[in-house]
Formats: C-alpha cells, sequence, structure tokens
C-alpha cells in the first residue's frame, strides 16, 4: 500500500466543463497550491489550506464515484511532486486522466498515457511572462489540448500569434479559445474566432451555465 500523499482542496464527481470532453461524467481531484495569480483566476479557495490525503484515501473516494474519467486539476496540481507518481497509479488502475495544468510547471515527468490540457496565459492575465514554452513542443497531437484563457480581444491577438509560431495546429489535439466568464464581449469574440480561418474551439465553462458563476467545475 502507497504511504505517499497530495495535499487536496476537494474531491468530487461532476461533468466536465471544458475542453473537447465537455459534458462527459468525470471525478476531480483538485490539489491546493499555485504559484500563479492569473488576475481573473476563479480557483483562489485553493491557494491556501487544503488536507493532506494519502493515495489510498484518494482511489478509494475515486472507486465510489465509479467514474473512469478522472480530471487532476488545482491550482496547480503539477506543483507537487508527488503528483506525478500520482497520475501513474491513476493510469495502472485504468482510469483515463486529464490534466489540467497552468502551464508554469514542465509537464515532461507527466505520465504518457494521461492527456494534458495545458494553459498558455495571455497577457491579461498578468502572468504571460511565465508561460513554460517548452511544453508547447512537447504536445502530443493524438491527445493533447492547449487552452488560451482570452479577457480581451488582445488576447485573442496573442493567441493567434502563439498558435502561428508554435505551430499548434498541428501540434495540439484541440486548440481551445476559452473567454473570461461574463466576458462583455463576446458576440464579438466569437465573431473573430468564426472568421479565423484557424481550426479552434471557442470553450465555454459549461459547468457555469448549469451551477452559476461561482461553480467549482474544473
Ligand atoms: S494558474 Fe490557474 S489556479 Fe493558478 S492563479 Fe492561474 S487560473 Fe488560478
Amino acid at each position: 500500500m502507497s504511504e505517499k500523499s497530495l495535499r487536496i482542496t476537494e474531491i468530487f464527481l461532476s461533468i466536465q466543463g471544458e475542453s473537447s470532453h465537455a459534458g462527459r461524467p468525470c471525478s476531480f481531484v483538485r490539489l491546493t497550491g499555485c504559484p500563479m495569480r492569473c488576475v481573473w483566476c476563479d480557483s483562489e479557495y485553493t491557494f491556501y489550506g487544503g488536507e493532506h490525503i494519502s493515495f489510498e484515501d484518494i482511489f478509494t473516494r475515486l472507486d465510489e464515484f465509479g467514474c473512469k474519467l478522472v480530471e487532476v486539476t488545482g491550482g496547480e496540481p503539477l506543483a507537487q511532486k508527488n503528483v506525478f507518481p500520482f497520475i501513474w497509479e491513476l493510469c495502472d488502475r485504468g482510469y483515463e486522466v486529464l490534466i489540467e495544468t497552468g502551464g508554469f510547471v514542465s509537464t515532461e515527468n507527466v505520465d504518457p498515457r494521461a492527456s494534458v490540457i495545458l494553459d498558455v496565459k495571455c497577457p491579461a492575465s498578468s502572468e504571460a511572462e511565465r508561460n513554460h514554452w517548452q511544453n508547447l513542443e512537447s504536445l502530443r497531437r493524438d491527445k493533447d489540448e492547449v487552452k488560451f484563457v482570452i479577457a480581451d480581444l488582445a488576447d485573442w491577438e496573442f493567441a493567434k500569434e502563439v498558435i502561428e509560431t508554435y505551430q499548434l495546429v498541428t501540434r495540439a489535439k484541440e486548440i481551445l479559445i476559452s473567454p473570461v466568464h461574463g466576458i462583455e464581449n463576446l458576440q464579438k469574440v466569437a465573431e473573430e474566432i468564426s472568421r479565423s480561418g484557424l481550426p479552434v474551439r471557442l470553450n465555454l465553462q459549461l459547468h457555469k451555465y448549469i451551477w452559476g458563476a461561482d461553480a467549482r467545475g474544473v
């Protein structure tokens, strides 16, 4: 039995609210702590506190949920070193694993069986300078997704530049454009995306439409 543990904010069963997996039942393991401070962060409650929970107790909770899709999220899940063996064990147990990461930590030690959903921080987040750009070169075309949370049209222009510079169309399974929830010019953003000719996906946070703006979805 493993003695390892993770600092956890919450473990729950819900609906996947984002990415190409949106709408699928999904268990979430939300890790505590994040070294970033995005201006529009909707997970500030993960920055502090949490509870150390053993791998075995986490697996027991997940088994009780009976859902084979698990997302490991945060906070920044990859900031805890024990997350890497945890992901490995999850994959060994036959779970389909999604890793939602803010893009600050290298993804190189993530088990290759897991799928990475990688944020690229745009200028309005105030954290764009901390992107770990090598992560974009490690994306796997068959399973990894890249996500740009955009707060305004300048962020959209930045996203287009990064998509071109890193040839993300050929590198990622999906390119997600995710407007900050409640953004004023959503229609304008949608029009810009539709006119761009880029094979991107407008990514709205489904859980916030179901359970409200404060919903803890992903
Ligand atoms: S990386 Fe994610 S959890 Fe961390 S501050 Fe940014 S949005 Fe919040």
